[in-house]
């Protein structure tokens, strides 16, 4: 369930858990017993075990310790008669 900020009149702040279908406009104040009105804020949904968190997880992890690979990517081209390419401008390039 996503967390919402709200602030009653006394200007206490705090956070509650509601559903996101019936959020209320105002709940009591925790400290006070005032009304409190919800503050305007994107609620805050866990993304943690998203697939959208994980593919984050692994950009930030493979900027800085890449992932070792054993061979070329699955549909990446073959070699073509044991060289890398078949564009023959390629075959000026320097070797080292
Ligand atoms: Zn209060």
């Amino acid at each position: 369930m996503p967390t919402y900020s709200f602030r009653c009149a006394d200007g206490d702040e705090f956070d509650a858990r509601f559903s996101i279908v019936d959020v209320p406009a105002s709940t009591t104040c925790p400290h006070c017993g005032q009304p409190a009105k919800r503050m305007p804020s994107a609620p805050y949904v866990s993304r943690a075990g998203s697939s959208a968190y994980g593919l984050i997880d692994r950009s930030a992890s493979s900027a800085h310790e890449p992932e070792v690979v054993s061979g070329t990517l699955p549909g990446a081209p073959r070699r073509a008669g044991g060289r890398y390419t078949t564009n023959p401008l390629h075959q000026k390039l320097p070797r080292t």
